[in-house]
């Protein structure tokens, strides 16, 4: 388009000028063929493009010095290649090559006007929601109240943000699309517009009500029914609920990430329950009974077998956990640990004392008696 013509021509400006010069000489250009100016105006349209392709160029050292000494053939397809004058630039745009990026820049950006993409539906974000609950809660299932953040159409401005609330003048800056290409060195990023903060257009008189946002931020409140029997780490969809989609978008979704307590006597496995109970030797000799709370506050009798020995378990079926959508519950697991006492009175330690003497031939500790007989012919002396 602009193939022709010499870049500084276009900006007007002397090969030698300064690069204030060339930026002055732009801003007093890019005003007055800017297509808001000119609309329907073919001719300014592509004059506007090539001005500003021309600054693109200008504007930066490095590029400024590679056109001077190249001419555009430093921008074009394959120009990169023997006579490369970018040496020691990491940059690698595959394909393309300068003149589709720019191309593509100027599309957007003429596309990007007042019916632009700021015109279109967007979709609302999807929220996460984290929520604690009880081992407790999570046996018997529990509904619970969660706020969650949302926003609403500000009435009093109808969602311009002003002051009138009339719809805002379009951003000169990025013409109304929210976004501008910046260049660092060779690369072009697409960033928010630094002028209307992405939002197309700039409110010079804000509405009091929002702030000039256009939105109200609240919280609603929503009510949360966790089904009993819900394991930890289950990430619950309540579809429609995250944030409001704009101008006829869809609403995101909200997700509950639901996570349990630990608990200060069960842990959980699945649809099963553990319990460990400390047995003294004397219980676990002799065996005996104990109580326990099951996960709804009920007694439970638990029987100790004589000669019980740590990690010996014994089972109470269908007195674990609830099962999600059945009627069925796991089963509890109480796991003995045999305490050696510490602390010994007097008296204690002689009825020990008496005890050892009397189980020293005994057959009253199997696993030690073969334990001594293993290790007897390993010793050399
Ligand atoms: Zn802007
Ligand atoms: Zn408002």
């Amino acid at each position: 388009m602009t193939d022709e013509i010499d870049y500084y021509e276009l900006l007007e400006v002397q090969k030698n000028a300064s690069a204030d010069e060339i930026k002055k000489s732009y801003r007093k250009l890019a005003m007055k063929y800017h297509p808001d100016r000119n609309p329907g105006d073919k001719e300014a349209e592509n004059k506007f493009k090539a001005i500003n392709e021309a600054y693109d160029v200008l504007k930066d050292e490095q590029k400024r010095a590679a056109y001077d000494r190249y001419g555009k053939q430093a921008f074009a397809n394959g120009g990169m290649g023997g006579g490369n004058p970018f040496n020691g630039f990491d940059f690698n745009f595959s394909g393309g090559g300068f003149s589709d990026i720019f191309s593509d820049i100027f599309s957007d950006f003429m596309g990007g006007g007042r019916n632009g993409s700021r015109s279109q539906a967007q979709d609302g974000a999807d929220i996460r929601y984290n929520l604690e609950i009880t081992l407790e809660e999570a046996f018997n299932g529990v509904e619970k109240e969660i706020k969650i953040p949302t926003t609403s159409v500000c009435e009093k401005c109808h969602g311009h943000g002003t002051a009138d609330g009339k719809e805002a003048p379009i951003c000169q800056n990025c013409g109304g699309r929210g976004k501008i290409r910046v260049q660092h060195g060779f690369m072009i990023m697409e960033t928010t517009c630094p002028n209307c903060h992405g939002e197309g257009h700039v409110v010079k008189d804000k509405c009091k009500e929002c702030n000039g946002e256009g939105v109200i931020h609240h919280e609603k409140t929503l009510k949360v029914k966790i089904p009993a029997g819900i394991e930890d780490n289950t990430r619950m969809r309540i579809p429609n609920e995250g944030q409001s989609g704009i101008r006829g978008g869809d609403n995101g979704d909200l997700y509950v990430f639901i996570s349990i307590q630990e608990h200060k006597l069960f842990i959980r496995d699945g649809a099963n329950l553990y319990v460990r109970v400390p047995i003294s030797i004397a219980t676990a000799a002799l065996g005996g009974k104990i109580e326990i709370p099951d996960i709804q506050g009920e007694k439970i009798e638990v029987n100790i077998p004589a000669g019980t020995q740590t990690d010996q378990q014994a089972k109470i079926s269908g007195e674990g956990m609830t099962i999600l959508r059945s009627k069925r519950r796991g089963d509890l697991f109480v796991q003995f640990r045999v305490e050696t006492p510490t602390h010994l009175t007097d008296r204690q330690k002689e009825l020990l004392e008496e005890f050892r003497s009397l189980s020293q031939n005994d057959n009253c500790q199997p696993e030690a008696k073969g334990f001594f007989d293993k290790i007897k012919d390993l010793f050399v002396a």
